[in-house]
């Protein structure tokens, strides 16, 4: 199953390779550019149905809303909503702290499904729960298309991805590719080509 979707990623051309600062800041050789996916709606639905039938293998409660970090997980959170029938609200950074802007809120006993694009060190997660300041009973699931980091985080919460992927990121010292005079791209904030 997961060749499926690792498949699908690379027919989809969503996985590049070179050499690449994360968001987090960490260097990698290899970038998930699920923006990529997301601009073709039907390959989304149909990695928002996968993740769905997923999803409700692994949720015990009923879901009230469904909350992702922006910008990564504003899409497929919206189609998760869309075939779940949940509203889907979605986190910002500004100044350094996720929060909810926008009107959105939480109401107390709600349950939240997280839907993430793609995990790497858990940073946005953290943060967005923390943010919330909600008990963490009440996050039902953290989901994701991608999870990509090398250690298995425990947010203690259950957690579920389509494609589960451990590339090697390295701090910005000890980074191979930098060590060798290589440049690395930011994907994310800069245009370029690949
Ligand atoms: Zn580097």
């Amino acid at each position: 199953m997961n060749c499926e979707f690792l498949n699908f990623f690379i027919n989809s051309g969503a996985i590049l390779n070179g050499h690449f600062e994360l968001s987090s800041g960490l260097h990698s050789d290899t970038y998930f550019q699920l923006a990529l996916i997301f601009q073709d709606h039907k390959k989304t639905s149909f990695l928002a149905e996968k993740l769905v039938e997923k999803i409700m293998k692994n949720i015990t409660k009923k879901i009230d809303v469904i909350v992702s970090p922006a910008i990564g997980g504003i899409i497929i959170g919206y189609e998760v909503g869309r075939i779940l029938n949940i509203r889907s609200i979605f986190t910002e950074r500004i100044n350094n702290e996720m929060i909810l802007r926008r009107g959105f809120s939480i109401y107390k006993n709600e349950n939240i499904l997280f839907v993430e694009d793609v995990i790497t060190t858990g940073l946005s997660i953290n943060e967005v729960m923390l943010s919330l300041k909600t008990n963490k009973t009440n996050i039902s699931l953290i989901s994701s298309l991608v999870d990509r980091s090398v250690n298995n985080i425990d947010f203690g919460i259950p957690k579920i991805s389509l494609l589960n992927f451990n590339v090697k990121n390295y701090r910005k010292e000890e980074c191979p590719m930098c060590n060798s005079g290589n440049i690395a791209i930011k994907p994310g904030s800069r245009r370029y080509l690949s």
